[in-house]
């Protein structure tokens, strides 16, 4: 079972119910919608695709709406231009070009308004994704003067990075305002906010959703050198961090993106932030049907370093193989999984709070237990973010009656969420009919173990879990071949009753007991049963009834 999840963007490459549903059944956790490209009429289809593929699969997935931010942008060109290296250009806005004649063959046109205010001399300006590179010489008047220093072909709307500068556009844009409405009315599940600076740029967000009472969790991509900067006092404000290594790479320079994402993941794991390492983690796959060594080892290495989730961005939007793609991501995770990683100590966690404790507590007990799952009862998804940030060993089913909370769910590391659809909260036999369902879901057998952790007061408490229970499945129908239900053998001391059908045929009593009282058919089913002639050796130290995980055994003193 993988446990970090697998986020995905989707374009025109996988924008169909039949393969977004592929995309799902090879394990797409969360959908990714770009605001970037595409118009609203676009993204509402590909939204509605993607909740018709996961009914059709029967798997919820997350979407998560990637606002633009903003991104400078070189303005529409006649025809691209060819940057040499040491010639010189002017940059300048649109509107202004009329006013520079002179200029009129060396000039670069964007739509962002404040950029000669911004940038000064000396300053660097990256054009497309920092294929090029040219330097701030000197202003004149509302234009600057450029000098290339990486040339290449410009052409029409590519980026602009301006690594050196404070740029004074809002984070938060009028495009992105629009964007984000749209989001909210498409039911997202997760908002994503590009280029943050400070804490401000999310708690603006933070606080249009609250007077909207929207409450969606947001995730701050960090890519912005300030942000790096910033770090500390933005994941207090943030609900989950990217580390959206593409931006990062050109403001920062490739060489440092590996020790800052491991910075930020190390960071994110200490607060309980879920985060997702972003670009390029597949990127050959684009074109090709296999991987490079080297980005396999990328996202084994982002698993390694403690990431909750990774992201595909043009593979799966625009490549050829989104299928294989996810199928390849989801095989390395798989792989990378197996190797053990070590965990903090539980004296080193700060535990104060009741919430947390209890589940830790959970992820312990499961463990030392050999449990199958945590059933983490839920209705916010809070206490699954909780149980899924101390990265226990034993999977969590995140067992939730709302819809948006299963969506959610689905990005946690670790935690498979689990629908429970119009559920009576007051019905009485409420757990029992919980623990049935999973049992048939998993298959369980007698002797199997489940956690569940829960609040008190109605079923799916809103708030904290404050409980711990173990479950022991006892009553799953034994296997055929069983004599009576109920075996029974007394002396004049005692009565040794085994019920054997709960019992799980483990045989820990038979190998405890020294005195050979418990006994294995050899025949095709394996069944224990009492070996009566011996029983007036049984010491009754009750040995065999602490070994046994289903609580088959019974034995009742009668002399007394
Ligand atoms: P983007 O963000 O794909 O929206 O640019 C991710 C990144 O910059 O890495
Ligand atoms: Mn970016």
């Amino acid at each position: 079972m993988r446990r970090a999840k697998i986020v995905s963007t989707l374009g025109p490459a996988s924008n169909t119910v039949e393969v977004i549903s592929q995309m799902i059944k090879a394990g797409l956790n969360v959908a990714r919608v770009n605001m970037s490209h595409g118009t609203h009429e676009s993204h509402a289809k590909l939204i509605a695709n993607i909740r018709e593929a996961s009914q059709k699969v029967g798997q919820e997935v997350a979407v998560l709406i990637d606002l633009q931010g903003p991104k400078i942008r070189v303005d529409k060109l006649d025809k691209p231009l060819e940057l040499e290296a040491g010639s010189e250009w002017v940059i300048g806005t649109t509107k202004d070009q009329k006013d520079y004649p002179e200029y009129k063959d060396c000039y670069i046109p964007t739509v962002y308004e404040k950029l000669v205010e911004d940038c000064h001399d000396g300053a660097r300006i990256l054009f497309d994704d920092g294929l090029m590179v040219a330097r701030a010489t000197t202003r004149d008047r509302g234009v600057y003067k450029i000098k290339v220093e990486v040339g290449g072909t410009l052409k029409s709307n590519k980026g602009i990075n301006l690594p050196d500068c404070e740029v004074s556009a809002p984070a938060f844009t009028e495009k992105d305002r629009e964007d984000l409405i749209f989001g909210l009315k498409q039911n997202c599940d997760y908002i994503a906010l590009s280029f943050v600076r400070r804490k401000e740029d999310v708690q603006e967000v933070k606080y249009l959703l609250h007077s909207l009472k929207k409450n969606v969790p947001i995730v701050s991509k960090i890519e912005k050198p300030q942000a790096v900067d910033n770090l500390e006092e933005i994941m207090k404000v943030t609900d989950v961090i990217m580390v959206a290594r593409g931006d990062m790479g050109v403001e920062l320079g490739n060489h440092l993106v590996p020790a800052v994402q491991k910075k930020i993941i190390r960071m994110c794991n200490q607060r309980h932030i879920p985060v997702i390492t972003a670009t390029q983690m597949l990127e050959t796959m684009t074109e090709n049907p296999t991987p490079t060594r080297a980005e396999a080892s990328d996202v084994a290495n982002a698993v390694w370093d403690g990431t909750d989730a990774v992201m595909l961005s043009g593979e799966t939007a625009a490549g050829k193989y989104p299928v294989r793609t996810i199928e390849m991501m989801s095989s390395i995770i798989l792989e990378a999984e197996k190797e053990p990683k070590e965990r903090p100590f539980l004296r080193d966690m700060d535990l104060s709070n009741v919430n947390a404790s209890v589940m830790v507590a959970a992820s312990m007990i499961a463990e030392k237990i050999h449990a199958k799952r945590i059933l983490s009862v839920t209705e916010s998804g809070h206490s699954c973010l909780k149980i899924s940030q101390f990265r226990p060993k034993t999977p969590v089913l995140g067992v939730t009656n709302h819809i948006e909370t299963v969506r959610k769910l689905s990005l946690y590391w670790g935690v498979t969420p689990f629908y429970l659809a119009d559920y009576d909260e007051d019905d009485f036999d409420f757990q029992k009919d919980i623990v049935q369902k999973v049992k048939e879901n998993l298959s369980l057998e007698n002797g199997d173990k489940l956690v569940i952790t829960r609040g008190d007061g109605k079923f799916f408490a809103r708030g904290s879990s404050n409980s711990v229970k173990v479950e022991i499945i006892k009553d799953r129908p034994k296997v055929p071949g069983g004599g009576d239900v109920l075996q029974e053998a007394s002396d004049n001391k005692k009565k040794i009753l085994l019920d054997t059908s709960v019992c799980a045929s483990c045989q820990n009593c038979v190998s405890i007991c020294p005195h050979d009282i418990w006994q294995v058919t050899e025949d095709q089913f394996t069944n224990t049963y009492i070996n009566e002639p011996r029983i007036n050796e049984c010491t009754m130290d009750y040995e065999c009834i602490r070994v046994c995980p289903t609580g088959a055994i019974e034995i009742i003193p009668t002399d007394i």
